[in-house]
């Protein structure tokens, strides 16, 4: 199955504005009308776009509304991460269609082979694409794992296993924050216009990435991207990195004492507690850590995205001590968003990756495509 951009045009036209015939089509996309029956006819056959009935007609030829197939194709989403594989499934309109089912990995060298024992069970004729995300830095050209939390003792980590396994489906390999990114964009219409950095984290996990153009950046570490290794002269358990006081070994269960379960580590976070010592000192420099990626990338936007934004007291803690600490012309200038979702682990943010890549043209693509070339991230 290839999509091409054209396709993706159309494809990413109904995303956004739901029903259109193929005149509206012909309008948002600058193709001719021939073009935009070919294509159309292309996406039906491959199950992507569906016609409704007609609308009455108001004297000329019956507009028929088309939308994206609801029905016919999915997405299978996979996560790998420490420990863990999860897949879940999602329609074409973002719904779950195969709520997360997970499965605990011990030995980290079983994980790939796990993943894809499990993807394989739900990997149907009705499935479109597979999406995995897994924590860690991926080479998109030969889409093997070089260094990843999730397998700590292995380097350039070969996932042809996953590729095998899935038969003919395509299989895209992302980053779990670049999944976290795909959602965004594809769910955030209005701000895809914005340079946005958006900052995940959860127990253990933090990550950035900087979405421009409607596209993660793939080519910045300092300030995004590895904003998780960013070190602090903190004492704190050795980072997978091979480094001490990594901001991800910071915001721990383990940062707040050797016993603390993950249930007690979010029941505190969501208090955020100013007279509790150890979390304030975590809370501190997890603002510092935040206040400063904003400070090197100077972004319009930043959105914070964690299932712990949830919690109204966490959130407006951290929002505020970010917005103190920023230079004097970029706290009046940088929307903050609280965006809760859960990042680590999750499936079903994998497989909005996948949606990702069918409606916005190179998605994964490095280097980016022409920064003279037209690439209109929404029609
Ligand atoms: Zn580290």
């Amino acid at each position: 199955m290839i999509i091409d951009a054209s396709q993706r045009a159309i494809l990413r036209s109904l995303w956004f504005n739901g029903q259109l015939s193929r005149s509206e089509l012909h309008d948002l996309t600058g193709m001719t009308p021939n073009a935009v029956g070919n294509e159309i006819s292309q996406l039906q056959r491959l199950g992507l776009v569906k016609e409704l009935d007609p609308k009455p007609s108001t004297g000329g030829r019956p507009q028929i509304p088309l939308i994206l197939d609801p029905s016919s194709r999915r997405i299978l989403g996979i996560s790998i991460e420490p420990g863990q594989v999860e897949i879940a499934e999602l329609g074409l309109h973002g719904d779950v269609t195969v709520a997360p089912i997970s499965k605990s990995v011990e030995q980290e060298s079983r994980l790939l082979s796990a993943a894809t024992r499990l993807a394989r069970t739900y990997c149907v004729r009705r499935t479109l694409m597979a999406a995995a995300s897994v924590t860690g830095l991926i080479d998109h050209a030969t889409g093997s794992i070089l260094l990843s939390s999730s397998a700590p003792h292995q380097r350039h980590l070969n996932t042809s296993v996953l590729l095998q396994g899935l038969d003919d489906v395509p299989l895209i390999i992302g980053n779990d924050l670049h999944a976290a990114a795909g959602r965004w964009a594809v769910t955030h219409r209005s701000q895809l216009q914005e340079d946005t950095l958006l900052i995940a984290f959860d127990d253990g996990r933090m990550g950035a990435v900087m979405v421009i153009n409607g596209r993660p950046n793939h080519g910045c570490i300092m300030g995004a991207n590895e904003l998780g290794h960013t070190r602090f002269p903190v004492n704190t358990p050795l980072c997978y990195c091979g480094q001490s006081g990594c901001m991800e070994r910071i915001f721990s269960s383990a940062f707040l004492g050797p016993a603390i379960t993950a249930e007690e580590f979010s029941r505190r976070v969501e208090t955020a507690d100013v007279q509790d010592g150890k979390l304030a000192e975590m809370l501190n420099l997890l603002i510092m850590a935040c206040s400063n990626a904003v400070n090197f990338v100077r972004p319009s936007r930043l959105v914070l995205a964690s299932r712990f934004m949830a919690g109204e007291a966490f959130a407006h803690r951290l929002m505020g001590g970010i917005r103190a600490m920023l230079l004097p012309h970029l706290s009046e200038r940088v929307t903050m968003d609280a965006w809760n979702i859960k990042v680590a682990g999750s499936a079903e943010t994998a497989a909005w990756l996948g949606l990702a890549t069918l409606l916005f043209d190179s998605w994964e693509a490095y280097p980016p495509p022409s920064a003279t070339a037209q690439h209109p991230p929404v029609i």
